[in-house]
């Protein structure tokens, strides 16, 4: 499909990347180059309508001057990309209280008069490292987003892999331990009102989280974190440590899923990987030992070349790909 979308003669279209902390857009042409973004903080203070407020500030301007007929928006999950919905986002509430469904593509493409694609986040990611990034001539990929949630898309056998009812997989929300549901332990609490999920272990918002209540520092950052880590404080050093491995267990099973070539690691707290990524590919192997032979299921595991651009780049492949 890239080489098709390169033939389209630089079209520019409309990117949004919709988060749990931010809101970004951008106008990104047919190479993959983005010409302008602006981002802000997302604001959830009344719900919904605010929320579609900053999508008109911040597309207007940028459909005017670029004169832009299409666009998409790569949001955090869970949602329906083909009806252009979201379905009780767990990283978007107003006070501690669900949206419910939101009709976002509808209110968005009402206002701003543009046609508009929805895409999951991870899936987004997943295309603009296809198109743009080290998934490049890669059939198979597994992407992992590490942010304020755990996102996953998945390429395999070069298409993108839905579950059924064409949602997106929200693999994130894979339960990985049974015993904090018995305890009703908060520490392990997931966003999504279960207990421990990947994502209450894996996202770096959760990380900090969870350390920051066990040591009663409520000021702990994960900036703070990862460069206590680099000047080499043991206990810290531990703490991800253990998260590699707990990320090498959520891995396996992604892997004995969806045989990927290569697995990407994306989102904020992949660029922390130095400190957790050996101790993870460490336990990958020992946990893939019988899975070497005939296919060996050992994937290659890259960081993310993308600072924050992965969503934006993936919703203009996918607005490229759908709209024209
Ligand atoms: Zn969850």
């Amino acid at each position: 499909m890239a080489k098709k979308l390169l033939k389209k003669n630089f079209k520019k279209v409309l990117a949004f990347d919709l988060g749990g902390t931010k809101l970004a857009c951008a106008v990104v042409n047919s190479q993959g180059k983005i010409l302008e973004e602006n981002k802000i903080l997302v604001d959830l203070r009344q719900g919904p309508r605010s929320l579609i407020n900053q999508f008109v500030e911040l597309g207007t301007p940028l459909i005017k001057k670029y004169k832009l007929k299409a666009g998409a928006i790569a949001s955090a999950g869970p949602l329906d990309p083909i009806r252009g919905i979201l379905l009780n986002p767990t990283n978007l509430k107003t006070n501690g209280a669900s949206w419910g469904v939101v009709p976002l593509i509808r209110e968005v493409q009402k206002k701003l008069k543009i046609k508009l694609q929805l895409e999951n986040d991870a899936a987004a990611a997943m295309w603009a490292e296809h198109w743009v990034g080290s998934g490049r001539g890669v059939a198979n990929i597994v992407i992992v987003t590490l942010g304020t949630g755990v996102g996953v898309g998945v390429l395999a056998n070069k298409k993108l892999v839905r579950s059924g009812r064409n949602l997106h997989p929200e693999a994130g929300h894979i339960i990985i331990d049974h015993q904090n549901t018995d305890s009703k332990n908060a520490a392990w609490l997931c966003g999504c009102g279960n207990y421990s999920c990947a994502e209450a272990f894996l996202s770096g918002v959760n990380f900090t989280k969870h350390l920051s209540e066990k040591w009663s520092e409520p000021n702990l950052t994960g900036e703070k974190l990862v460069a206590r880590a680099r000047r080499g404080e043991e206990e810290v050093l531990i703490e991800f440590r253990n998260y590699g491995k707990r990320l090498a267990s959520f891995l396996r099973s992604l892997i004995v899923l969806f045989s990927p070539e290569k697995v990407i690691l994306s989102g904020g707290f992949s660029h922390a990987a130095d400190l957790f990524l050996p101790t993870c590919e460490a336990r990958l192997r020992e946990l893939l030992t019988t899975r070497r032979e005939g296919v060996d299921l050992l994937p290659q595991i890259k960081v993310s070349q993308f600072r924050d651009e992965a969503g934006l780049l993936g919703a203009a492949y996918v607005a490229l790909a759908r709209a024209f």
